[in-house]
Parts: structure tokens; C-alpha cells; sequence
């Protein structure tokens, strides 16, 4: 094995260690004893490749290394390295870990950019501790504000500020970030599905992380009693649910693109069994990377809700949520494509179905994401597995990126 595999394998395997759950997946809550530990490791590594480090007033993680252009903005290379209870080693760490050995390869080939190289390491992506998630991305750009995380207590009542003093950190550091000092953000991530696997290919190029819609759809009926309403008496609000809901996949594959929709919670009341439902309350997740294909898919559900509103049956549906998919940038995207192909890499072109710090980033800077293969596509689980050579893949292509990006000679 070579030495990068073996160094990002090393990297990992000690960073698993730091978790509350010992033997049963990797438990690092965001101000942790573990998030500690890790953080430790994390910027001793950075400060053996020769970065300069610090952390802002989120105790997100910083390692500089400087360019000779005074003043210019940064490529940020990095993930989170926080994890859900008894989730796995590789969501977030592997692309801290990759960021690493990029800074790793610069010092190795005593590369000087004109623009700063910056290996971050961010915080409470999970949500797993406080909440919300993508919150180390959303500090930094703006999108949480200083009181709204003051404000963010655990399940125990602890505070963030409370928390990140028991560790060490001080609160009172900056914790936006002016847009202008970002040039550049790149992201490598295990899949968490089971696309590059299946289709043996070891990097995906992330096109756009994807949007959704989120409603609850209401179907009122009549209650009745289940043994003396005829079957044409009835306007059943299950039955109704159930006829609507069964139709969705295909709403979904007609559209195509990996255009995916999903029921995943029903309440039927009143929820006896001799009594007909009177009324059924349900969700319709829509997510796509292009928003055309969300939009057809709404109208679509339109249609369905307006063909079943018949016969004592009324059907209403409220958008709860509707956040736009983020195209990633497209210069990046074909540089990365460009040099996967000149480093003989195979690729293929993917969308993330799952939101990621990248996708924060992309409001306010260039951002390019790479994912690689998860085993048997699963994610947040103990048995959560990538193969250290695509970690290595990715390096390799995030190592020629950053050059270029950063205009290194
Ligand atoms: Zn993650």
C-alpha cells in the first residue's frame, strides 16, 4: 500500500477511536470530551504539515498556509468531524482527512500558493448535540447568527457557550466570516448510498446538491361504523391516502433525473378498528437536483389531490418546506472532471441527495464536492465503510484543484 493510503487509513482509524460509544460505532458530540480528543489530533496533524492554526468563535478548525498574494481570499479544503449517536468513522472525518493529506502533499512538495490553502474542520453538521445542523458552515457564513446560537442548549440544558468553555474553546472569538476572504470551497464526502458501488466507480463529481419540498397533506372523510356502512356509503380517508400515496413512485420515475418522492409518516384518525377513518394526515417528500423536476412533480400532486376530491372526500395540502437544490460551481466541476481523467481516474457525475456544509457554502463562494464509494451504501451506522484507496483518489484530484485554485508553484 502507499503511503498516502496508509497515512489517510492511520488518520482514521485514530480519529474512530475518539467516540463515547466504544465498540459500537463512533458517538463525537459537538464540545465533547471526544470532539476534544479529536480536535487535538486534528491540529497537531495540521501543524506537522506546516499550517498555521486556529479556531473562530464556533471552535471551528483552521490550518493556513499562507500565499504570497497579501490579503487574497482562501481555498477552503475540509468537512465536519462531528457524528450522529453511534454512527460510523467516515462521514465528515474522511473529507477532514482528505483536506489533511492535500496540505500533507503541498508541504511533501514544498509548494508555494499565491492564494492561502486552508484545511478546515467544522463542527456540528449532525445537529446530533444541538440541533439544526450545518451549524460550524452556517456560523461562518452567516446564517446563524451570534444570538441564535447563544441561544441553542443541549437535551441536558447546557448552552453552546456553557459547553465549549468546559473544552477549552472561547465563544468570544469571531465567528462570521467575510465572503471576501473565501475564494474557494472544496468537500469530499462518502456517498451514503449505494450508486458508486453498484456502479464500480470510484469518484462521483458532484453536480448539485439537491432540493426539496416537503408538504403534509389532510384527506377528510366520514367516519362510520365499519360493520354497517355499505362500501358504497363510504368516503374513507384511508382508503383515499392509500390510492393517492401508491401512485407517488411513479410520479417520481416518470420524471426521472433520480427525481425521488416519499411518504415516510401517516396518521389515520380516529385510529380504531371498526371504525371507518375519517381522516388520514400524511407527508410527500419531493427532491431533486433541478427544481423544474420538483415543480412538475407539485403539479403533478395537484392533480392527484384535485381527481380524489370527490364524493364527501377533501383533500388539503400545506408546503411545509422548500429549499432550492444548489447547482455546484461549474468551473470546478469541469476542472475536477479534467483532472480525474488525466489522473486515469474513473468518474461519474452524481447529485447529493443529502445536505452538506458545501451546500451552505455555495450562497456565498465557489464550491466543488466530490463523493466516493460507501460499502453497500450505508451511512450513519457502525458498519459505515469507505475504501482508503478513494479517499486516496480524491486527495489526488483535490491536491491538482488546489494547485490550480490556488495558483501554487
Ligand atoms: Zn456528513
Amino acid at each position: 500500500m502507499e503511503t498516502l493510503q496508509l497515512r489517510i487509513e492511520e488518520h482514521i482509524n485514530k480519529l474512530s477511536q475518539f467516540t463515547a460509544t466504544p465498540g459500537k460505532g463512533t458517538t463525537r458530540l459537538t464540545y465533547s470530551k471526544e470532539d476534544r480528543q479529536a480536535r487535538d489530533y486534528i491540529i497537531d496533524k495540521m501543524k506537522e504539515y506546516g499550517l498555521a492554526v486556529h479556531e473562530d468563535g464556533l471552535g471551528n478548525i483552521f490550518g493556513k498556509l499562507e500565499g504570497t498574494l497579501k490579503g487574497a481570499p482562501s481555498v477552503l479544503i475540509g468537512s465536519h468531524f462531528d457524528s450522529v449517536p453511534n454512527g460510523g468513522s467516515y462521514d465528515g472525518p474522511a473529507g477532514v482527512v482528505a483536506g489533511l493529506e492535500v496540505a500533507a502533499l503541498f508541504a511533501e512538495k514544498q509548494l508555494t500558493p499565491k492564494y492561502p490553502l486552508e484545511i478546515i474542520a467544522l463542527i456540528e453538521e449532525e445537529g446530533a448535540r444541538f440541533g439544526g445542523g450545518l451549524m460550524g458552515s452556517r456560523g461562518i457564513t452567516g446564517l446563524l447568527s451570534e444570538d441564535d446560537f447563544k441561544n441553542l442548549k443541549d437535551k441536558d440544558g447546557i448552552s453552546t457557550e456553557e459547553a465549549m468553555v468546559k473544552i477549552g474553546l472561547d465563544p468570544s472569538f469571531p465567528k462570521k466570516r467575510d465572503p471576501k476572504t473565501i475564494k474557494a470551497f472544496l468537500e469530499m464526502h462518502i456517498e451514503q448510498g449505494p450508486i458508486l458501488e453498484e456502479k464500480n466507480i470510484p469518484i462521483g463529481v458532484v453536480e448539485a446538491i439537491v432540493g426539496l419540498t416537503q408538504f403534509e397533506i389532510t384527506v377528510e372523510g366520514q367516519a362510520g361504523h365499519a360493520g354497517t356502512t355499505p362500501m358504497d356509503r363510504r368516503a374513507d380517508a384511508l382508503v383515499t391516502a392509500a390510492k393517492m400515496i401508491a401512485q407517488f413512485p411513479g410520479l417520481a420515475i416518470e420524471e426521472g433525473e433520480g427525481t425521488v418522492i416519499t411518504t415516510g409518516k401517516l396518521n389515520v384518525f380516529p385510529n380504531g378498528a371498526n371504525v371507518i377513518p375519517k381522516n388520514t394526515v400524511f407527508t410527500v417528500d419531493i427532491r431533486s437536483g433541478k427544481e423544474e423536476h420538483i415543480q412538475n412533480v407539485i403539479r403533478k400532486l395537484n392533480e392527484l389531490i384535485e381527481s380524489y376530491s370527490t364524493n364527501g372526500i377533501k383533500i388539503t395540502a400545506e408546503q411545509q418546506l422548500f429549499m432550492q437544490p444548489k447547482a455546484m460551481n461549474q468551473e470546478i466541476v469541469a476542472l475536477m472532471k479534467q483532472i480525474s481523467s488525466e489522473l486515469e481516474t474513473p468518474y461519474c457525475s452524481i447529485n447529493s441527495g443529502a445536505g452538506h456544509d458545501a451546500m451552505v457554502f455555495s450562497d456565498v463562494t465557489d464550491v466543488g464536492m466530490l463523493f466516493i464509494p460507501s460499502k453497500d451504501g450505508l451511512s450513519h451506522c457502525p458498519e459505515e465503510w469507505s475504501d482508503s484507496k478513494h479517499i486516496a483518489n480524491a486527495v489526488q484530484i483535490f491536491f491538482e484543484t488546489a494547485k490550480k485554485l490556488t495558483e501554487a508553484l
